[in-house]
C-alpha cells in the first residue's frame, strides 16, 4: 500500500488547512490547546460551520447532501481538523442512523430526517442498551406493540449519551417476543424524544459529568412510518451500524493530536529528560503509527455495501487502549495538577484541569466499555478472524 499523498491529495490537504485557518473559531480551538473538553455548544457551533461549507457529512453520498469524499480524504480532514483543535462531531446522526436511513430507510424517511441531521437542527441519540442488555444486546426487553397506525413503545434505555440534548432517538425494540431466536424479534424505530411518555434522567459518571442518561419510555406512541426497513429486521441494521461505530471509536485523528499536545506539555515540564517516561511516550507513538496505518489499510478496502466486519472490533480494541494510555501519561505529566479538585485560596473546591487531569483519565475508563466492551471485541476477533 502506497502511503504517500498524491498531488491531488496534497492539494486537498492544503484546501482543508486553509479552511481551518479561516473558519475554526479561535476560542473553540483554544479549548483543545488548554487541555479541556469541547462543550456541546462548541461542538454544535462547529457543526453549523461545516454544514455551511458542505463538509458536515464527508462520507455520505453527494446525492444525499454529503461531501462524497474518499476514505483517504476523510482521514486527511480528520487528522488536520483534530490537529487544529476542532471538536469531534458526535456520531449518532452522521455516522450511525444517517447511513442506516440512506441504505435501508424509505424515501419519505430520507426526505424527512436527513436534511435536519445535516443542518444540526435535529440532534440524535442512540437507544440500544438497557439494564441487563448491554453486551447481550439481543436480550433487550423494551417492547413495541402495533396499535393501528402506531407502535406503542414501553421500556427503558440506558447509558444514552447526550440524550439530554436529543430531539430524536433511534432505538432497538422487541416486536416479536415469540421469535425462534431473540435477534429475529427486534426492530429499529425512530422515536421523537418530545413525545408524551418519554422521560430522560441524568446519570453522572465517575468523572462527575453528565454525559449519559436513563431514558424511560412509558407507552410512547411512535408512528408506524418511523419503523426503519422491515419489522423484525432491526438486528441486521444494528450490526451494520455497530461495525461502523467501532471504526469511528478508533479515533485516530484525535488521538494523534492529543499525543502531539501531550508531547509539548511533557517537553515544557522537562519530562522528556526522564528516560522511562520518554520510552513510554515513544512506545505510544509507535503503536499509534501502527494503528493509523492499519486503519487506513482497512478503510481503503471498504467499498459501497461492504462493512468493516470483525476488523472494526480490532480497531476499536486497539484504538481505545491507546486513548487510555494517553490519559495515563497525561496524568503523569500533570503531576499534582492532575488532582480533580483544588482549593482556590478562599476555601472553595475548584475543578482541576479536565484534559490532562483525573477527569480525563476517569472518563477514559468508559472507552473500553462503550461501543461494545474489550472482552466482547476479543470474542469477535477470536471467532471471526482467528477462527477459534
Ligand atoms: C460512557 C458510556 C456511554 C454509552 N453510550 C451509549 C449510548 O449512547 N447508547 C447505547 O445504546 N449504549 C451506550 N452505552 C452502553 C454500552 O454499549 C454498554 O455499556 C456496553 O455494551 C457494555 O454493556 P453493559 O454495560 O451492560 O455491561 P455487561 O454486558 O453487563 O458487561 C459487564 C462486564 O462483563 C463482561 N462480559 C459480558 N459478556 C461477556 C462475554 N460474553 N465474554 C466475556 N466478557 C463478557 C464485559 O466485558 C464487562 O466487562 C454507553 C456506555 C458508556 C459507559
Amino acid at each position: 500500500m502506497d502511503l504517500s499523498l498524491s498531488p491531488a491529495d496534497l492539494a486537498f490537504r492544503d484546501e482543508v488547512r486553509a479552511f481551518l485557518a479561516g473558519n475554526l473559531p479561535p476560542d473553540i480551538s483554544a479549548t483543545f490547546f488548554a487541555c479541556r473538553r469541547h462543550s456541546f455548544d462548541e461542538m454544535m457551533r462547529w457543526h453549523h460551520i461545516l454544514h455551511a461549507k458542505g463538509w458536515v457529512a464527508p462520507h455520505w453520498p453527494v446525492a444525499h447532501g454529503g461531501a462524497g469524499w474518499s476514505v483517504l480524504q476523510q482521514h486527511i480532514f480528520d487528522t488536520e481538523a483534530m490537529a487544529a483543535g476542532a471538536p469531534r462531531l458526535r456520531p449518532f446522526a452522521l455516522r450511525m442512523i444517517g447511513p442506516i436511513l440512506i441504505h435501508f430507510g424509505s424515501d419519505a424517511q430520507r426526505a424527512r430526517f436527513l436534511p435536519p441531521m445535516l443542518s444540526g437542527e435535529e440532534y440524535w441519540c442512540q437507544g440500544f442498551s438497557e439494564p441487563g442488555a448491554g453486551s447481550d444486546l439481543a436480550s433487550l426487553r423494551c417492547k413495541a406493540v402495533r396499535d393501528g397506525d402506531d407502535y406503542i413503545v414501553t421500556g427503558q434505555k440506558t447509558w444514552t449519551t447526550t440524550g439530554q440534548h436529543a430531539q430524536w432517538m433511534f432505538a432497538l425494540v422487541r416486536t416479536d417476543p415469540d421469535a425462534e431466536r431473540p435477534q429475529k424479534g427486534i426492530s429499529m424505530v425512530l422515536i421523537d424524544m418530545r413525545s408524551p411518555g418519554v422521560r430522560v434522567q441524568p446519570i453522572i459518571t465517575i468523572d462527575g459529568d453528565h454525559h449519559v442518561n436513563d431514558v424511560f419510555l412509558d407507552a410512547v406512541r411512535v408512528p408506524a412510518g418511523n419503523l426503519v426497513g422491515q419489522e423484525n429486521k432491526g438486528w441486521d441494521y444494528a450490526k451494520f451500524l455497530l461495525a461502523h461505530e467501532r471504526v469511528t471509536v478508533a479515533n485516530v485523528g484525535q488521538a494523534k493530536a492529543e499525543i502531539t499536545l501531550l508531547k509539548g506539555l511533557a517537553r515544557a515540564r522537562g519530562r522528556l529528560d526522564d528516560p522511562v517516561f520518554a520510552t513510554r511516550l515513544v512506545d505510544l507513538e509507535t503503536d499509534m503509527a501502527a494503528l493509523e496505518i492499519t486503519n487506513l489499510r482497512m478503510l481503503s478496502q471498504l467499498g459501497p455495501g461492504r462493512d468493516a466486519g470483525a476488523l472494526s472490533s480490532f480497531l476499536k480494541l486497539r484504538g481505545t487502549e491507546i486513548q487510555q494510555r494517553i490519559t495515563e501519561l497525561a496524568m503523569e505529566v500533570a503531576g499534582p495538577e492532575a488532582a480533580p479538585w483544588r482549593e482556590d485560596g478562599a476555601g472553595n473546591a475548584r475543578r482541576g484541569p479536565e484534559g490532562y487531569g483525573t477527569h480525563g483519565w476517569l472518563f477514559s475508563r468508559a472507552f473500553t466499555v462503550f461501543g461494545g466492551s474489550s472482552e466482547i471485541q476479543k470474542n469477535i476477533v477470536s471467532k471471526q478472524i482467528l477462527g477459534l
